[in-house]
């Protein structure tokens, strides 16, 4: 059992440790870029409402990206955990998770945040060549990232689940640190 968010910018590696969290704990990664990426793919109305602000690299709205979050959820390979990806993003995202998880009586254990400088971040996104990652896209998530995310460290460190985890170094350096981060809630 594990329920927890890995909170980081673009490019700071959140996918590659939830698949390695995947492996070690057995419970889903839940990554909202994922679900609207493979929406856009399908060419479904919610991918096509999101497609044009994900070129932009601006927010997708709350009302697509939560509900998309309550439906996966409440799917049952989530019901022994889940690591969130991506999600949330914002105030009002950590408010309805939080509602959510409530809801499902299923809270946060921990929040762990993956701390990376911001000129290796943009180094990463260059090199990573995925659609959303020209220029100008990647310097509007970083500063979405900046004004909407980062408060969230705050908001979870006053509710004590902040874990920060320092994400730089090779892959596997950086997953050790986030297990010992996690050594007293799984
Ligand atoms: P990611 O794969 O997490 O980098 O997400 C890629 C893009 O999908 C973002 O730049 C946003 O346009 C959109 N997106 C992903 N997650 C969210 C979210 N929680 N809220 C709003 N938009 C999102």
């Amino acid at each position: 059992m594990l329920k927890i968010v890995l909170l980081g910018a673009p490019g700071s590696g959140k996918g590659t440790q939830s698949a390695k969290l995947v492996e070690r704990y057995g419970v889903p990664q839940v990554s909202t870029g994922d679900l609207l990426r493979h929406a856009v793919a399908e060419r479904t109305e919610l991918g096509l409402k999101a497609k044009a602000a994900m070129d932009a690299g601006e927010l997708v709205s709350d009302d697509i990206v939560v509900g998309m979050m309550r439906e996966r959820l409440t799917q049952p390979d989530a019901e022994n955990g889940f690591i969130l990806d991506g999600f949330p993003r914002s105030a009002s995202q950590a408010e309805a998770l939080d509602e959510m998880l409530t809801e499902l009586n299923r809270p946060l254990q921990a929040v762990v945040h993956l701390k990376v400088d911001n000129e290796e971040i943009v180094g990463r996104l260059m090199a990573r060549g995925r659609s959303d990652d020209n220029e100008e896209t990647i310097r509007n998530r970083l500063g979405v990232f900046e004004d909407q995310t980062a408060p969230l460290v705050a908001h979870y460190q006053a509710q004590g689940l902040l874990k920060q985890v320092h994400g730089q170094g090779d892959v596997e350096e950086i997953f050790a640190r986030i297990e010992a981060a996690l050594a007293d809630v799984s």
